[in-house]
């Protein structure tokens, strides 16, 4: 097992905000006591009862503090199990919560490329239903990826994108939290000039926020990025101060990480006897956590320090105790390494045909290396390559949906349009069709106007003889009945003269009234002078012609009677004729007034009919 290439930055990677509360808490004091909080939590596992969600929360905080404390295959272990007890339909934030938590684990581990498509997919999850949390840790995460995969540029661009997000001062995925990755980031490609100022921020800011823990693994990174830098007394006193507060907070990895690096500035500056002393102390620390690969590293450094103090006993006692921790299948770089140093040792020792043999093994091994390398190398790119992919699947799909939405939107908008525009058409054709009604209205009022005469509300002279002259063309060319006949009422000047002009009005109103009532609809009447009126009867013999005016005529009398005047006297004189073959409206209405004026003069109130007056067509 090769231990990840990454330094563990922050403590606690999970975002905690989603789990209950108990486990809240406990990870909240993670960074400061984080073995008591392993201690708590094993001590404490699930009950039989607890709900298979609350088991699967456990999982995913014990491996969290695992993690925390620099144990990749517990973490990873702890992440499976809690995984077991839920499925991503049912929980997909836990579960995709724990699939990170499970590669970090996994990149601790140095299997990087096994947790890439599952991180991915995760920050694909977290964009969709828009959490921004899981988004950052998703993408702190695959920075982390990236970094152990000496993938660089990637790695900056989850991480500077994370860092511009995240709007947490403190608390998990903090901008001191990204910092710190970033300062990671540099030193991995050798930038240690730009890692500085992000340890720096990452670490001013664990020193204010009192995250003991965090503060321990950033000085950490500091101190190597400035011993790396040059700044090797700077560098140091970092790396001591870490190792101090691990110590004080039983944190023994962190303490053995430190105290590997301190031994690796002591022999820089050829200071053995001090790089000896804390080889040792970071030796006995592994050794109790079983930390096969820094085991292996730490035996190593010892036998480089003794080999280059000459002392070849404690170099083959170092030499074989590295050759027992090293598993050349899963560490091949180590391997080649140690064949190297083991040539040296022989060398130094006289035993030059040993020398050439481990020479020539360590040649070998690193043929083999490089060819599992550049294999490894395809793998790891289509891996990459995969995660890029479904990205861009996911960034088309993303911008298909905006496309849709948009459409949508359009549509809607449009829609919204239509609407408006059908409602004030509708507005429009209504008020339109007021218009046009009223306009209608007003036309026809005018045109009726144009024809009726104001005071009786009869048809006024110039149409009722237009209706005649049509009647007599009508009559002629379907030869049918046509009478025509003058009203004129008698001694209307009296009635003027004595009750007054107003009362001559309501007499003419009244009289215009009772003919329309006594008249068919086919008849037609107009005023052609003060108190005269033309009756046009289509279809109407003479006779029945006479029938109709002498009943109208009686009729006529009871007008004072509806006008309340009793003493009022009022009757008519009609002349009558009907039309004959060859007769115009003229003529017609000439022989009427002929006969009118026989009747006036024969004593009024009667009827008279024009002397040549027959029924022609009838
Ligand atoms: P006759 O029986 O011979 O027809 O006698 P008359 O008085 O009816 O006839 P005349 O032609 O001498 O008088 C008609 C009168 O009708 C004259 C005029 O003042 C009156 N007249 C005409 N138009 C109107 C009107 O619109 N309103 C009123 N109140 N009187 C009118
Ligand atoms: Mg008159
Ligand atoms: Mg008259």
């Amino acid at each position: 097992m090769i231990i990840g290439t990454i330094p563990c930055v922050i403590a606690a990677q999970a975002v905690v905000s989603g789990f209950s509360e108990q486990y809240q808490t406990l990870t909240s004091t993670l960074t400061s006591q984080p073995q008591q909080v392993l201690s708590e939590l094993l001590s404490k596992p699930p009950s039989v009862n607890t709900s298979d969600p609350s088991k699967a929360e456990y999982y995913a905080i014990l491996s969290d503090t695992y993690y925390a404390l620099t144990y990749p295959q517990k973490a990873i272990d702890s992440a499976r199990k809690g995984l077991s007890f839920i499925t991503q339909q049912n929980e997909p934030w836990l579960y995709q919560n724990i699939k990170l938590i499970e590669a970090t684990a996994l990149e601790m581990a140095g299997k990087s490329i096994e947790a890439l498509q599952a991180v991915n997919d995760a920050i694909v999850w977290a964009q969709d239903n828009e959490d921004e949390d899981t988004f950052l840790l998703g993408l702190y995460v695959r920075g982390s990826l990236f970094i152990s995969l000496s993938e660089y540029s990637a790695a900056a661009e989850s991480f500077l994108e994370a860092y511009d997000r995240t709007t947490h001062n403190t608390g998990k995925i903090s901008k001191a939290n990204i910092a710190g990755m970033l300062g990671v980031m540099y030193e991995k490609r050798g930038d240690y000039e730009l890692a500085i100022p992000y340890y720096a921020e990452a670490v001013a800011h664990a020193r204010k926020h009192n995250e003991p823990l965090n503060l321990s693994i950033v000085l950490f990174g500091l101190g190597s990025a400035n011993f790396y830098a040059g700044n090797v007394v700077v560098g140091e006193a970092q790396i001591s101060e870490s190792a101090d507060i691990a110590r004080a907070l039983g944190d023994e990895q962190g303490v053995g990480y430190a105290l590997k690096q301190l031994a690796q500035i002591s022999i820089e500056q050829q200071d053995y006897a001090l790089a000896e002393q804390r080889l040792r102390a970071a030796a006995d620390i592994f050794a109790r956590s079983e930390n096969i690969s820094m085991d292996f590293q730490v035996s190593r450094s010892l036998f480089i320090v003794a080999l280059a103090t000459g002392d070849y006993q404690k170099a083959q006692k170092y030499r074989d105790s590295a050759i027992s921790f090293l598993m050349p299948e899963t560490m091949p770089a180590d391997a080649i390494q140690l064949a190297i140093l083991e040539g040296r040792l022989a060398a130094a020792q006289g035993d030059f045909s040993a020398a050439y043999g481990l020479a020539t093994r360590a040649l070998k091994l690193s043929e083999s290396y490089n060819e599992s390398r550049s294999s490894e190398q395809i793998h790891r790119v289509r891996a990459i390559y995969k995660v890029r992919a479904s990205e861009q699947a996911n960034r088309l799909l993303e911008h298909q949906n905006r496309l849709q939405r948009f459409a949508l939107e359009a549509q809607e908008q449009r829609n919204l349009y239509l609407w408006s525009f059908s409602g004030i058409t509708v507005l429009v054709c209504c008020l339109l069709g007021g218009m046009v009604y009223r306009v209608k209205a007003q036309s026809r009022a005018l045109s009726t106007l144009a024809i009726t005469d104001s005071l009786t509300g009869l048809f006024n002279r110039r149409h009722i003889i237009e209706q005649l002259e049509r009647q007599v063309n009508a009559a002629q060319r379907y030869k049918y009945d046509l009478c025509v006949a003058i009203i004129d009422l008698d001694f209307f000047k009296k009635i003027n003269d004595s009750y007054g002009h107003g009362v001559g009005d309501r007499v003419l109103v009244e009289f215009s009234r009772i003919c329309s009532d006594n008249l068919r609809k086919s008849d037609l009447l107009g005023r052609i002078g003060g108190e005269e009126f033309l009756v046009l009867l289509p279809h109407t013999t003479l006779q029945d012609g006479y029938n109709t005016l002498d009943g109208l005529r009686r009729k006529l009398a009871k007008v004072s009677d509806v006008l309340g005047i009793t003493e009022l006297s009022i009757s008519v004189s009609i002349g009558l004729t009907s039309y004959g073959q060859g007769i115009d409206g003229m003529q017609l209405m000439a022989n009427a007034d002929t006969a009118l004026y026989q009747a006036k003069t024969q004593g009024r109130d009667q009827v008279v009919v024009h002397s040549t007056s027959t029924s022609t067509n009838s």
